[in-house]
């Protein structure tokens, strides 16, 4: 098969015309899919379902300390939850908060708190002139609304295979005491899959920054989201390496299972140093007298341990694991072997990054619209939804079945491949 870089203007123009009738068959068909949004199909959520069956009227409602977990009280989670969660992230119980069912919410707690009271007595942010973070790219849509709503200037920094672009986030961190934080994804990056690199793991735990109360915003959303029993990321526990390099205050991580257990009744948590702990504890204190311990309790009920956990997830991954190899191959049969598309390989999480050509993206995910498939919005990974190049659609396979994800690939290669040949004629 010939690349639309290898076609004479004659074939391509053939081939854009077999491609418009196509379209408006596919046009015809009033398809109604979607590919937009990260969220488990039901037969993943299935599987959690005996969660609803661990506790009932008879279930003494106790935590293993003896807390009456039907009352008030327990600021920081239940000790046999703090444990389950350290163990999934790779860290001591001591260094966990349990929050409630989000950690996108704790997220905008961190920020929030950081502008208006200052993170350890530094100056609340609101009263600087300029904050500013750094936004790996692509990146997930909903952190960098966080920080938009904020004021908080982003600055774009370049993935690679091993994670963020370390030159460029040393130069800013380590120079610039307007950088306050990074938002990081370290394990299967939403939305490229990205597993970050010892060495990058090493890198940012040796940071040097220019202000005091720069946080690196560690988001380990997809910590055992494993796509495959036999190849599983390991990334170094960041919290112990900063500890090791002499900046033990320097990570806020975060984590849940959202897509473990039920997305909105999940357990989610921050993990910190001692006196990062502290100082949010004093701030959490007035905002709540503690979280949901029955949701608590029913997680570490369910699951048991962490190998309870991974057990489950394997599941999940033996649902899903076919969406994305579906994808996958017909993205390299039609769109790869054409020259019209690359993509890295996912190990793990929830997303498929596709580049299209340069100055396509808009246009292919208008097109797919019109068509009945709906993606994520073209420009939605980067910061102020500005893709420079005009490239970057996030494809999100767990959600639909394998028949509507199929129809909906099929789809979006005829419409990748039309806007692709238009624009290689223009
Ligand atoms: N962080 C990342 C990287 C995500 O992709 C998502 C959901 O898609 C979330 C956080 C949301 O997590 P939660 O449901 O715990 O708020």
């Amino acid at each position: 098969m010939k690349t639309y870089q290898e076609m004479s203007k004659e074939e391509l123009t053939q081939e854009l015309t077999a491609l418009k009738a196509e379209y408006e068959k596919i046009k015809g068909m009033g398809l109604a899919l979607d590919m937009s949004r990260g969220k488990p199909g039901a037969d993943q959520l299935d599987l959690s379902m005996g969660m609803l069956d661990v506790l009932d009227s008879k279930t003494a409602l106790k935590s293993e300390n003896g807390t009456d977990l039907r009352n008030y009280g327990v600021l920081d989670g239940i000790p046999e939850a703090k444990k389950l969660i350290a163990d999934v992230i790779g860290t001591k119980p001591e260094n966990v908060i349990i929050y409630g069912n989000s950690s996108l919410n704790i997220m905008y707690d961190q920020v929030a708190r950081a502008e208006m009271f200052g993170i350890c007595g530094n100056t609340p942010w609101c009263k600087l002139d300029k904050v500013k973070f750094l936004c790996p790219v692509p990146g997930y849509d909903r952190h960098f609304a966080i920080t938009e709503t904020f004021g908080i200037e982003m600055i774009n920094i370049p993935m690679t295979e091993n994670g963020p672009d370390m030159d460029l986030v040393e130069k800013y961190v380590n120079n610039d005491e307007t950088v306050k934080g990074i938002w990081c994804v370290p394990k299967y990056s939403n939305p490229q899959g990205v597993v970050y690199s010892d060495e990058t793991v090493r890198r940012f735990a040796a940071l040097k920054p220019a202000a005091a109360d720069f946080r690196i915003f560690w988001d380990n959303a997809y910590v055992v989201h494993h796509l495959y029993k036999e190849d599983q990321a390991q990334i170094l526990d960041i919290l112990e390496e900063c500890k090791k390099a002499g900046n033990p205050d320097m990570v806020f991580e975060f984590c849940s299972t959202s897509k473990v257990s039920f997305p909105g009744s999940g357990i989610a948590a921050i993990a910190s140093s001692e006196t990062n702990i502290a100082d949010i504890k004093k701030r959490l204190t007035i905002q709540t007298i503690g979280h949901d311990k029955i949701n608590q309790l029913r997680h570490v009920k369910f699951f048991k341990n962490v190998d309870g956990i991974k057990a489950h997830m394997e599941k999940q991954a033996d649902l899903i694991r076919p969406k994305f190899e579906l994808v996958e191959k017909i993205f390299s049969d039609e769109l790869a072997s054409r020259g019209i598309g690359t993509w890295m390989h996912p190990l793990g999480g929830y997303f498929i990054s596709f580049e299209a050509p340069e100055g396509c993206a808009k246009e292919i995910v208008s097109k797919c619209k019109e068509a009945g498939v709906v993606l994520t919005g073209a420009g939605s990974p980067f910061p102020y939804k500005k893709d420079p190049k005009d490239s970057v659609i996030r494809i999100a396979p767990t959600y639909p079945s394998l028949a509507e994800l199929e129809q909906a690939a099929n789809v979006f290669v005829v419409v990748v491949r039309m806007v692709a040949a238009e624009k290689f004629l223009a």
